[in-house]
């Protein structure tokens, strides 16, 4: 017999078809009563899978007094209640590395957007304005700029190693100096913004985060500043950044994460300053390919008592 697995929401659809073929999967979303749902099932449910969109709240663990683990389907967990987790003495797993270098690969990619305004440039083209005459100079990253990352983590490291390359000077925030990194630690984000005309955020999510990224932030780095998010959403203060944008006291902006997303603000939507990505920092078919993976292997290794392949840390 197949063991119960609980999917809290539609996963990769590869990866769901593999769960689906190794366990009797439960699918949360698609009940018209939760509550009933929840309880029809509880005493069969040890392992649940959870994603960005639809992660898992203190409530529902405590509907399911059998749980065990939680195999989370992306590497940042602000959708599930971890402190819940912890509190409840459940094992938590996400799936970090796999998908570090496409999400970097992402942020230099709106750092050079929106220096080098990518989207206007294609508008342009398109809207047959290159024939009425050349497109107005932009910014440059080749003037001696320095980039200052929010949360030099694996993701953060590895958009440094870019930065690097494309001849910028990098310095970096977060709780802690991080051990073998040479470039400068500032412990306060307003600081780095001071000193930096970059900043690339690129912490975690979660209540600790959330509007880290101030008022005073965007507008220490000031009129020629840029900002770029591959992170979440709500490390930024988006009402204070769609203003800071409007009224020329932030320069530019390259986001891949909203605070309410799917729903970006017209507002922001409206600004010629900023290019907007559908959060496709790890959207690629290898990576959500092996995310799935460690999806798949996490559940395996609980069911078969071994030691889980990716523990959130
Ligand atoms: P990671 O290795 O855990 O790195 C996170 C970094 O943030 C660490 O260096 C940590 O250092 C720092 N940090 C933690 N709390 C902080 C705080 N309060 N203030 C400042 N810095 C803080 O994680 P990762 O694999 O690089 O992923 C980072 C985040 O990227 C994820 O949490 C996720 O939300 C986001 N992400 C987005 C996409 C996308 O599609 N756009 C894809 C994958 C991941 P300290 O502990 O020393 O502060």
């Amino acid at each position: 017999m197949k063991p119960d697995l609980l999917l809290m929401g539609p996963m990769f659809p590869p990866t769901q078809k593999v769960l689906e073929a190794s366990y009797t999967v439960h699918k949360v979303w698609e009940a018209p009563d939760r509550d009933a749902f929840l309880a029809s099932v509880a005493d069969r449910i040890t392992a649940v899978a959870s994603t960005g969109g639809k992660g898992i709240d203190d409530a529902t663990m405590g509907k399911l007094p059998k749980l065990k683990v939680i195999s989370h389907f992306g590497v940042g967990v602000d959708s599930v209640d971890v402190d819940a987790v912890r509190r409840r003495g459940l094992a938590l797993t996400n799936t970090p590395d796999v998908l570090t270098e496409d999400v970097a690969d992402v942020a230099l990619m709106l750092m050079l957007a929106a220096i080098r305004r990518v989207p206007q440039g294609d508008r342009y083209v398109r809207e047959g304005k290159w024939l009425k005459g050349p497109m107005p100079l932009t910014r440059s990253l080749q003037d001696g700029k320095t980039v200052g990352i929010i949360g030099l983590g694996r993701i953060g490291k590895a958009i440094a190693k870019r930065c690097e390359a494309f001849n910028l000077k990098v310095a970096y925030q977060g709780r802690n100096k991080q051990a073998g990194v040479s470039y400068p630690y500032y412990a306060d984000p307003l600081a780095l913004a001071k000193d930096v005309d970059i900043i690339v955020v690129a912490a975690p999510g979660g209540a600790e985060t959330r509007g880290m990224v101030s008022r005073a932030v965007m507008e220490a780095l000031g009129p020629d500043g840029t900002i770029v998010n591959i992170a979440r959403g709500s490390l930024i203060d988006e009402a204070a950044m769609i203003e800071c944008l409007r009224d020329g006291k932030l320069g530019a902006a390259g986001l891949d994460v909203f605070d309410k997303e799917p729903a970006v603000p017209e507002a922001l939507l409206a600004l010629d300053n900023v290019v907007v990505q559908p959060h496709v920092g790890s959207a690629t078919h290898p990576t959500r390919t092996a995310m799935g993976q460690l999806v798949i292997d996490n559940l395996a290794a609980h069911f078969a008592g071994k030691p889980l392949v990716t523990p959130h840390q």
